[in-house]
């Protein structure tokens, strides 16, 4: 019955509030369980009025909520965000509910006209003279405080204070999980938003392969309906798109964290073409883990790609013959003039920029043969053989530069390689030409060679002045130079070597790499199958 006290003394009623107290504790929500506590503890104890105070994330701003409970008004009764908030931090800084959270204990006062902690504020609280007041605490954290009210002196017992700081205890623990829950929530939410966002395909595996979660891109993909698709197994996708045999292959291989596999491949059935991203994630609590797939159409930007090699296909063979007549009839017109004419050098400068286009032509067209060409002139070759030879071929640069030069090749001098030998040694030239070049007078180079399970890596380490990491992605490209300003004229070249170096590795199922620091030199690096 409203308005009597159920608490008054402990009496088993006690029992019946503790339970209701626990289920009250099961709550998730952590408006609903706010409220709750004010009602039920309201209620219980015959307060007329209640309230709370909660202290946000942030310590010392008591900006939160304050909810009050008047009895035989119908119970909670929000006030507005900005008088909630100012109400508050005055109760804090000078009322009782300020003494309570900083001594981290809870009070009773039995008649607030002889208790200096009693600072009023409005009628509400002049009105009223027995309180009750409770902090809500973790061990490192205040999370609230609980104040009841009530009009006659003396309502209050010790014994309330200590019935009503049990309840205190056990709801800090439930309003902790509700408020992790809610992050939480908020998290999963915004991971919601994120994934749906995406314009790829997204698939999350579990080690033995179903599908944990899925955005409704990779569901619209596989045509099927998102909940449909989380669940299934990896043998299921593959039977709805073969192209997801790349998965399947790379997770029977044991879990590493960090790994992370990217294939360009092409459909069939659907016409198209796709970047397959494969990436172990591993979670840090049970060691449980999978991959994520990402998969992401580039048709367009393969159709580019193809038009952009077809132009250079076109502009390198049909400027040939131009060229050709261009410098054909310098040469005529050299033989017409007469000694001392101005036109001579005119003559030579035409001659000079031909001669440049001509080798960036022959360059490109060198390129091109080396993408497009079947592998031809593969034959057995020793590797280290191929190191010396290009050392050789590279000693006087290295000298005219007094530039020191250290080789670790640690291979057996029978191991033998099925490559064309020629543009292999052609690619370790590259990088030790570069090496000499953009290091300076009396620097050093290192160039290392092993064989390591199945593959045979060549590395050339040097003490130059480096690449910037943003110009990584890049120096691999046709024709992309780091732009340097000051060195520009040290190191003329076209911006080809490290895109024919690339072009010869790939061709031979290699990989390049690179590692770099501006100012204190580069590593480059590939590898190459060993068998
Ligand atoms: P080029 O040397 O003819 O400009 P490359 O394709 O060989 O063309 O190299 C591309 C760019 O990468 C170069 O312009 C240079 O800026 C950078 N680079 C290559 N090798 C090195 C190196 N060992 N140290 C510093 N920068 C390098």
């Amino acid at each position: 019955m409203p308005g009597t006290p159920l608490l008054k003394k402990p009496t088993s009623e006690d029992l019946d509030l503790l339970s209701e107290i626990s289920q009250m504790l099961t709550l998730i929500d952590r408006e609903q369980l706010l409220e709750r506590v004010i009602e039920l503890t309201a209620e219980a104890f015959g307060a007329e009025r209640a309230s709370l105070m909660l202290n946000p994330d942030i310590p010392e701003d008591w900006e939160q909520i304050l909810i009050k409970y008047r009895r035989g008004s119908g119970g909670i009764e929000r006030m507005d965000q900005s008088q909630s908030v100012r109400f508050a931090r005055r109760v804090m800084q000078t009322g009782l509910a300020g003494w309570v959270a900083r001594a981290r204990a809870g009070a009773v006062i039995a008649d607030t006209r002889n208790d200096s902690r009693w600072v009023t504020f409005n009628d509400s609280t002049s009105s009223a003279r027995s309180v009750l007041c409770v902090p809500f605490q973790t061990a490192n954290a205040l999370i609230g405080v609980l104040t009841l009210l009530h009009s006659e002196p003396g309502y209050f017992a010790d014994s309330d204070l200590q019935t009503l700081t049990i309840i205190a205890n056990q709801t800090t623990v439930a309003l902790h999980n509700a408020t992790l829950f809610g992050r939480m929530r908020h998290k999963e939410r915004q991971l919601e938003a994120i994934l749906s966002a995406m314009p790829d395909s997204l698939i999350v595996l579990a080690h033995d392969g179903q599908v944990l979660r899925a955005n409704h891109i990779a569901a619209g993909w596989l045509d099927l309906p998102t909940d449909a698709l989380v669940g299934m197994s990896i043998d299921e996708l593959v039977r709805r798109e073969s192209l997801l045999e790349l998965v399947r292959d790379v997770g029977r291989s044991p879990l590493q964290a960090g790994q992370s596999w990217s294939f360009e491949t092409h459909s069939e059935s659907r016409g198209r073409d796709y970047l397959l991203n494969i990436s172990v994630w591993q979670s840090s609590v049970d060691g449980s883990g999978g991959y994520v797939v990402v998969i992401r159409d580039i048709t367009t930007l393969r159709d580019l790609n193809r038009f952009k090699d077809e132009m250079l296909h076109i502009a390198s063979h049909d400027l040939r013959s131009p060229l050709a007549l261009i410098t054909g009839y310098c040469s005529l017109i050299e033989f017409e003039i007469t000694e001392g004419s101005p036109i001579k050098e005119y003559l030579e400068a035409i001659e000079k920029a031909s001669n440049r286009m001509q080798r960036l032509l022959d360059d490109l067209l060198r390129v091109e043969k080396i993408r497009t060409s079947p592998m031809e002139m593969v034959e057995s070759v020793y590797f280290e053989q191929l190191i010396a030879a290009a050392l050789n071929q590279m000693r006087p640069q290295f000298d005219a530069k007094h530039q020191q030069i250290e080789v670790h090749v640690d291979i057996d001098s029978t191991f033998a390689i099925h490559v064309n030998a020629v543009t292999i040694r052609e690619a370790m030239e590259n990088y030790l030409e570069n090496a000499s070049k953009y290091t300076p007078k009396g620097g050093r180079i290192r160039v290392y060679s092993a064989v390591e399970g199945r593959r045979v890596n060549f590395v050339v380490e040097d003490t130059g002045i480096g690449i910037p990491p943003s110009a990584f992605p890049r120096v691999f490209e046709a024709f992309y130079r780091v732009p340097r300003p000051d060195t520009e004229d040290l190191a003329a070249g076209r911006g080809l070597g490290l895109h024919l170096v690339k072009a010869v590795i790939e061709r031979h199922k290699g990989e390049v790499w690179l590692e770099s620091e501006p100012g204190a030199g580069s590593k480059f690096g590939f590898w190459l199958p060993a068998n």
